[in-house]
């Protein structure tokens, strides 16, 4: 029985997590909820160890102690960039261990037996939890090897990949059923090899672009898993935490695929119809107007209304400082700028908010996609620092285009476009953007920070 006290701090914890969620909604509460989601995950482990008889001390707090090393280095070590693998690798580890757990305690429940029908209930969130967490496991694995390009980002399919799939998921069911009907370790072992593999094929027909979206997912299946666990351990924090991790990453997913124009079930199966997702692309040798810093400085510097389009390759430049020094200098000279900012920009949900916030550009200049669309036409310059696909107008033109149906901002509706990145490569979809060759577009070659900072010394010369 968990003693009254730790009861309550189990109580405090949860509030901290419904109260990080809250801050975590909006990018100027986002740090300070954060903060308090860490330190009700904090008391939740201070608590656990005095509150419960706690055997294998030692090789708790070694276990704690590399687990604290290896996410404290990896944490700081990580390129913004590279955030979506780091999410992937501890949500799959999240998802592990909840199998893991629900694995020892499918062993107790053989060896000391529960009894009626509360043993049946446990049962059964332990067989949904072996099941889910192993399939969110080896899922994010794969997700993690795709992202971090160890594997090709490319959907991967095979002629028996959909009877392999429906063999395995018929296989977890039976499995789970024979589990409840007659406990046994033997075969919760091969639920959860099952399971391994189930993850493994999920992901492996999903393309590169489509992969976040797979990730938030799993993350949905994680929180699954854990609640379910909180069942079987009698832990009422567990069944909270995990159902706030479930509700937000089922949410989160369905956000993210709307964003795109994509249903759920095109992004995880549309490989096996014959292709539809992502990565790679030609490099097009179509004709393009290009300009130096001076001509691109005389074109902003005389506006009146310039909106910035950031994407992925201000991350990759990590030019958000020089970016934001350049809009200052900017409004300084009495021009009205503001970011608009895609909700797929870069290659995580929130991207650009973060990489923005990072460089303390003032939250009143981020402009959503609804609420600017409509400026388009009245402004005289976009520059689009390192984006293409949300900018692509393919996305409305070009039925059978990885990215037609999803919502774009509108650049192409302004007066000037002006494009910074390095080359004619596409962006993450692999395709070609008109945009690019249209008489209205003029494209500065380069990395985004060496542009943005010739940029900025050019209009500062005006
Ligand atoms: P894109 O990937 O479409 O384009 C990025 C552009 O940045 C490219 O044109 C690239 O061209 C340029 N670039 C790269 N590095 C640099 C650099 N150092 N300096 C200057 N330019 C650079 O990015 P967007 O942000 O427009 O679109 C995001 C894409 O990611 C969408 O397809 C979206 O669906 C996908 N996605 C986003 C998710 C999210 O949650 N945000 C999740 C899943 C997918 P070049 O190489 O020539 O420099």
């Amino acid at each position: 029985m968990i003693p009254v006290w730790a009861q309550l701090g189990y109580l405090a914890a949860a509030i901290c997590f419904i109260v990080a969620l809250k801050g975590l909604s909006s990018p100027k509460t986002a740090r300070g909820g954060n903060l308090i989601g860490a330190a009700g995950a904090v008391l939740a482990c201070v608590i656990t160890f005095f509150a419960y008889d706690v055997g294998n001390l030692g090789w708790i707090l070694a276990a704690i102690a590399i687990g604290t090393v290896i996410g404290v280095v990896g944490a700081q070590r990580v390129q913004m960039t590279q955030m979506p693998q780091l999410v992937a690798l501890f949500n799959g580890v999240g998802g592990g261990a909840a199998a893991l757990v629900a694995l020892l305690e499918l062993n107790e429940i053989v060896a000391h037996g529960e009894d009626g029908g509360s043993a049946l209930v446990a049962l059964i969130a332990t067989a949904f939890t072996i099941l889910v967490g192993s399939v969110s496991f080896s899922g994010s694995m794969v997700t993690f090897a795709k992202l971090q390009e160890l594997m090709t980002t490319r959907p991967v399919t095979f002629p028996g990949l959909p009877v392999l799939f429906g063999g395995s998921l018929l296989a977890g069911v039976v499995l789970s059923i024979v589990l409840v009907a007659g406990p046994g370790l033997a075969v919760g072992t091969v639920l959860c090899l099952v399971g391994l593999a189930l993850g493994v094929l999920l992901v492996l027909p999903v393309g590169g672009a489509d992969v976040p979206i797979v990730i938030s997912l799993l993350n949905a299946f994680t929180g699954l898993a854990v609640a379910a666990g909180g069942y079987v351990l009698g832990n009422t924090l567990l069944l909270v935490a995990g159902t706030l991790v479930g509700a937000s990453g089922t949410f989160l997913t369905k956000l993210m695929a709307d964003a795109m124009g994509r249903s759920l079930f095109n992004t995880l199966f549309g490989a096996l119809k014959g292709g539809s997702t992502l990565g790679g692309g030609e490099i097009s040798d179509r004709p393009v107007k290009s300009a130096g810093a001076e001509d691109i400085a005389i074109l902003l510097g005389y506006a009146h209304r310039v909106i910035v389009v950031p994407g992925y390759g201000l991350a990759v430049a990590q030019a958000q400082h020089t970016l934001r020094d350049l809009v200052d200098v900017l409004g300084d000279r009495g021009i009205k700028v503001d970011y608009a900012i895609h909700p797929v920009a870069g290659r995580m949900p929130g991207h650009m908010n973060v990489l923005l916030a990072e460089a303390q550009v003032p939250y009143e200049q981020l402009r959503e996609m609804d609420q600017i669309n409509g400026d388009f036409k009245q402004t005289d310059v976009v520059l689009v620092v390192g984006a293409n696909d949300v900018v692509n107008p393919a996305a409305k033109t070009t039925p059978g285009a990885p990215i037609y149906g999803m919502p774009i901002l509108n650049a192409d509706e302004s007066r000037q476009i002006v494009f910074m990145k390095r080359s004619m490569r596409p962006g993450f979809a692999g395709i070609e953007n008109e945009l690019l060759f249209d008489p209205k577009t003029t494209l500065m070659f380069g990395d985004a920070r060496d542009s943005l900072t010739k940029l900025l010394s050019a209009v500062k010369a005006l």
